[in-house]
């Protein structure tokens, strides 16, 4: 009976994972046209500066909106437009859009920065670069104002080829970000060998270390110290951190008091279309 048991979950899919399958099938099958198709749209969700939290720049968020599944999360698509490829001619129009976008809200102007995250194949193609350069060179947006968010996973996969792109990069003044610092395995390593200009701590993290649960204390206690040491270090490196995903005041008034640099997360601003994002950009100085 335990053999039969543990057989089937080895050799046959469950009717969960043939339904997984399936929609994952067809939401590839869907992505090929999605791009022509004019589906894609980018939200701009803002970056603030502590302590007065003003308006530090934005980063730009891939939005699918299929016309039967109605909005499609990019943690779903993003992996499969990887596994496709799609994400080469996606990752370029995301790019392109949204340097003109910052262009369009007088970033030359401003002392803001455009964010965009970038996907491991899209950072690993030999023409990277020049990609980058390109896009700066037809809209016009200084390098300076460009920040790239890479993820850590994605570096470790070619150390050699990382140190090569980013170095690349910053001759071009583009700024590199490392996120989602914190989730997962985040060794130090990659501080060490690659050069960051912001670090982007994970919104998981930021919730462990600002947790009320009493039963969570202990745990909660180690958190902010990690945190607290995290940040001691990024700025011993002279990296600029930015806290993702803060929700309450009481994790905005901690990351003020450990001296975070930047706030991100639905208290000050969830992502939305650029119209409504524009609206929180001032005067031109
Ligand atoms: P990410 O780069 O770490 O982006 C942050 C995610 O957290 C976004 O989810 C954002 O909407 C969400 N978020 C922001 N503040 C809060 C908060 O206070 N609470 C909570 N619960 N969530 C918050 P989103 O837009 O669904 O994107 C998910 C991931 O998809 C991104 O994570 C990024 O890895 C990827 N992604 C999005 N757009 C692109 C893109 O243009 N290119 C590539 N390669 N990846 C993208
Ligand atoms: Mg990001
Ligand atoms: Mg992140
Ligand atoms: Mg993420």
């Amino acid at each position: 009976h335990h053999a039969k048991r543990s057989g089937r979950h080895v050799l046959n899919f469950t009717p969960e994972m043939q339904r997984e399958r399936d929609e994952r099938l067809y939401l590839e099958r869907e992505l090929q046209g999605a791009l022509a198709r004019d589906e894609f749209t980018l939200h701009y969700q803002g970056r603030f500066g502590l302590p007065a939290c003003g308006l530090a720049g934005f980063e730009a968020l891939l939005r699918w909106d299929h016309p039967v599944q109605g909005r499609i999360s990019p943690d779903k698509f993003i992996p499969l437009a990887e596994r496709s490829g799609l994400i080469l001619p996606l990752g370029a129009w995301v790019l392109r859009r949204a340097c003109e976008q910052a262009v369009t809200w007088n970033f030359p102007a401003r002392a803001l920065s455009m964010s965009v995250n970038v996907s491991a194949l899209q950072f690993e193609q030999p023409t990277f670069v020049q990609d980058v350069r390109a896009a700066l060179q037809e809209t016009g947006l200084p390098g300076a104002q460009l920040v790239l968010e890479l993820t850590e996973s994605m570096l470790l996969r070619d150390l050699g080829l990382a140190r090569q792109h980013i170095q690349a990069l910053r001759e071009l003044d583009v700024q590199v970000a490392l996120d989602d610092f914190g989730q997962g395995y985040s060794s130090l390593s990659v501080l060490q060998d690659l050069h960051f200009d912001h670090l982007k701590i994970d919104r998981a993290f930021i919730r462990s270390a600002s947790t009320a649960d009493p039963e969570q204390s202990g745990g909660s206690r180690n958190a902010r110290t990690v945190l607290e040491v995290m940040l001691h270090l990024a700025h011993r490196l002279n990296i600029h951190v930015t806290a993702e995903g803060v929700e309450t005041e009481e994790q905005l008034q901690l990351l003020h008091e450990l001296g975070c640099d930047d706030v991100q997360g639905f208290l000050l601003g969830r992502p939305v279309p650029a119209t409504a994002a524009g609206d929180l950009l001032g005067p031109l100085p």
